[in-house]
């Protein structure tokens, strides 16, 4: 009997023993699937993660890139004849610049055409951080708006005319112009009074009114800064009693690459914060143009400009003297119409055209 029991008590040892051996293999080959599965859902997981954040740097890349386009060298400027430094000169120091020049026919010659001298890359005032990129410190508009991208992504031209100097008494005849062809323009003015009719009327016909200093004579413009201030903040506080519209929108006597000033980062220091976008031009007419250029010229300047740009930002004066800008402003309106081009004012949402800056200069 007790050798029966045995032998049934042995079987059973023998039975439990190989469960646990079984038991053990089990946890063994989950143990193994879980070390082989672990690291390839790690993998995946992690390649997932790089795909994003490398996506994520590529926008982030995209947005310092359009900054920075903005201000580095336009070299197309460069090419361009009269581009730079073609602002005429109605103003010196001596004059009284509420009223017009006795002898208009001459506009002085100014800026030569300097060599431009990149400046070096300033350093950031702020240490940069993880999250947030370096983007430099300049207001204005740094992607296109929706309908500038919708032009261009149908290959169309986006085009701002723009006039300086103005207004004088030949701005209504400017503004005829563009009011016939149903067109928008922007113009940098300076304190001229007496023409406080042509402020409203640009403003009631939907064109942009800019700044362009109150005098427009270099020495008290580009004098210290406060000099400089009570150049904008006069020009600004008078716009805004003729029409009600505060301009936030500037361009430099002579463009931001003149001569005239080395201390024009000192400027632009300020205008960044008060809020205030300067523009300049990467097509010039060359109206500007010491006796004069005939219409014709004035006119295949601005459209060979065009031509070689998507977006153009385009330097005409509205001044006294302007007849044959006044005769081209047609044929360039309906070339580029014929071109169907957009031509469009300056506004907050236009993404800046910058000049790069002479840092050390006469
Ligand atoms: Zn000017």
């Amino acid at each position: 009997m007790s050798k029966v029991a045995n032998s049934e008590h042995e079987i059973n040892e023998v039975a439990r023993h190989r469960k646990r051996i079984n038991l053990y293999k089990r946890i063994i080959i989950i143990l193994i699937i879980a070390m082989i599965l672990l690291p390839t859902i790690l993998c995946v997981v992690l390649f997932l993660r790089l795909n994003y954040v490398s996506n994520k740097l590529d926008e982030l890349s995209k947005v310092v890139y359009s900054n920075s386009q903005n201000l580095v060298v336009d070299n197309d400027v460069n090419q361009n004849q009269g581009e730079k430094g073609t602002e005429p000169d109605y103003y010196n120091s001596n004059s009284n610049t509420n009223n017009k020049p006795e002898n208009p026919t001459e506009p002085s010659t100014e800026a030569p055409t300097e060599p431009i001298v990149v400046p070096p890359t300033e350093a950031p005032t702020q240490a940069p951080t993880e999250t947030v990129p370096d983007v430099p410190k300049i207001p204005g508009a740094t992607e296109y708006s929706d309908e500038v991208k919708q032009a261009l992504s149908k290959g169309r031209k986006v085009v701002y005319l723009t006039f300086d100097d103005g207004p004088w008494e030949k701005t209504d005849a400017f503004l005829d112009v563009l009011n016939q062809y149903g067109v928008k323009a922007t113009f940098f003015i300076n304190y001229h009074e007496g023409f406080e009719d042509e402020l409203i009327r640009m403003r009631e016909e939907g064109h942009t009114i800019a700044m362009h200093s109150y005098s427009h004579v270099y020495e008290h413009v580009y004098g210290d800064i406060s000099e400089f201030e009570s150049e904008i903040v006069k020009l600004q506080d008078y716009i805004f009693s003729v029409t009600g519209v505060k301009s936030t929108i500037f361009r430099f006597p002579g463009g931001s690459s003149n001569s005239k000033t080395n201390k024009i980062h000192t400027y632009i220091d300020y205008l960044n914060d008060n809020g205030i976008v300067y523009y300049d031009w990467n097509v010039a007419s060359a109206d500007a143009t010491p006796g004069g250029l005939p219409a014709s010229k004035i006119c295949n300047n601005v459209i060979n400009g065009v031509k070689g740009k998507d977006v153009s930002v385009v330097l005409m004066h509205d001044a006294y003297d302007k007849d044959t800008t006044l005769e081209a402003l047609p044929m360039i309106i309906e070339k580029l119409q014929a071109m169907n081009a957009l031509i469009l004012p300056i506004t907050e949402d236009t993404v800046p055209v910058h000049h790069n800056h002479i840092s050390t200069g006469g």
